[in-house]
């Protein structure tokens, strides 16, 4: 038998309800698949609230010390951050820490679920978010802070900018190689799986050196041997192209293409906080985080996570949606090289909504849906492997 270690971290809020009927889903897609032969040895490593109550610390040395050393493979449920005060995210905390440099956010439509717009069908996307860099680093400053005035009087000083002396301070850095390593992952993701495009999302036309470079070192990667053959500028391709086609969006323009021409784009590669945003944006369009999943993958970690918070308000209400993690599960299984397990996953949510019971999230969206608990769903949905 084949026994894979999987570490996981249980996570905030809505976290524990959804992880553990996350856990048997999984566990019980394996077994279908495998007939026994392949299993899952979980091993559960502190963070968030969990960590602090049993440690201390938010995020304990124990912690980062077994997943630098003995992890390959992570899963995570959502971890509560402070808003404006207090600690920083532990979220991008391990994203830098691991150097978990892509955030990879497949968005599909689910047959069967009434969503907020007509055709939710024609949205089959995938979001290469750049993890590391950009306002996300970190960097930041308080008003009135002595570091905050220091900027502002070297920026006067040196640079002969003007900024408000009493400003709030926030840097964002953009790199050749954190962008590149980011577009060459979406580009090879698009070859290996037959996409048609991937499009540079930016907001170049304003932020010229961090956003508009980011673009710029895009169209320089399509150029590079491994892809120069398959990949095509979008105003040099022909009607039937075979080659993937590299195209780029300006933000703003790209949240209405993906509403008005959802057909029109597949992968999307992009900067950290535009990477958040259309997140959020597309998982609305097929019918809410509640089906969001999710990877932040390294060279030596692959972490998953669903693209959604702790949700405080429902946390131990047994009413999440645990679609979110057991799809960022479904995401972790092919990773892991155990093709069909993944599908079977994506099949039995499927064949579950046809059923019309689901949580109330969904059941809200579907007129004759009945609402079920957390635990329920994730019972259906194994009914259904
Ligand atoms: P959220 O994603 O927790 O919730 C936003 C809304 O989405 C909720 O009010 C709920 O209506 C809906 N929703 C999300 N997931 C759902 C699910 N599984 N089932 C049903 N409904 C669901 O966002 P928020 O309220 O902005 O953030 C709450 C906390 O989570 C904050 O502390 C934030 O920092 C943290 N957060 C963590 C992560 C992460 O762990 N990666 C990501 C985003 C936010």
């Amino acid at each position: 038998m084949e026994i894979k270690k999987v570490y996981y971290i249980e996570g905030d809020g809505i976290g524990p309800e959804i992880f553990s009927a996350a856990k048997m889903v999984i566990d019980r897609a394996v077994e279908k698949e495998f007939n026994g032969e392949k299993k899952i040895e979980w091993i559960e490593v502190l963070a968030g609230e969990k960590a602090y109550k049993e440690t201390g610390s938010y995020l304990p040395e124990d912690t980062l010390k077994t997943l630098k050393e003995e992890a390959e493979i992570a899963i995570k449920g959502p971890l509560t951050t402070p808003v404006g005060t207090g600690f920083r995210s532990l979220n991008v905390t391990l994203r830098q820490t691991f150097d978990l440099y892509a955030c990879i956010r497949p968005v599909r439509y689910f047959n069967g679920l009434e969503t907020p717009v007509k055709h939710p069908e024609l949205v089959n996307m995938v979001i290469f978010r750049e993890n590391t860099e950009d306002v996300y680093a970190g960097i930041e400053w308080e008003a009135l802070s002595s570091e905050a005035k220091k900027i502002i009087d070297f920026m006067k000083s040196e640079l002969g900018v003007n900024i408000d002396e009493k400003a709030a301070i926030g840097i964002k850095p953009i790199t050749e190689f954190g962008s590149k390593r980011l577009i060459r992952k979406a580009i090879r993701y698009a070859i290996e799986n037959n996409r048609k495009s991937v499009t540079l999302m930016h907001k170049g036309n304003i932020m010229k050196f961090t956003e508009g470079a980011f673009r710029n070192w895009g169209y320089e990667v399509m150029e590079e041997d491994e892809f120069k053959d398959k990949c095509v500028k979008e105003e040099d391709a022909s009607l039937d192209e075979k080659r993937i086609i590299i195209k780029d969006r300006i933000a703003d323009n790209m949240f209405q293409q993906v509403l008005t021409r959802p057909a029109e784009y597949d992968v999307i590669a992009t900067t950290n906080l535009n990477g958040d945003y259309i997140s959020d944006a597309l998982a609305a369009q097929v019918g809410g985080l509640g089906l969001a999943p999710g990877a932040n993958i390294g060279d030596n970690l692959a972490l998953f996570e669903p693209t959604h918070g702790s949700v405080p308000k429902r946390a131990g209400t047994d009413t999440a949606n645990p679609c979110s993690l057991i799809l960022s599960g479904a995401m972790m299984l092919e990773y892991m090289g155990w093709k069909g397990a993944g599908k079977r996953i994506e099949d039995a949510i499927e064949k579950a909504i046809a059923k019309k019971e689901v949580t109330q999230d969904l059941a809200r969206l579907m007129p004759g849906a009945k609402s079920v608990g957390c635990k329920r769903f994730g019972e259906i949905i194994a009914e259904n492997l």
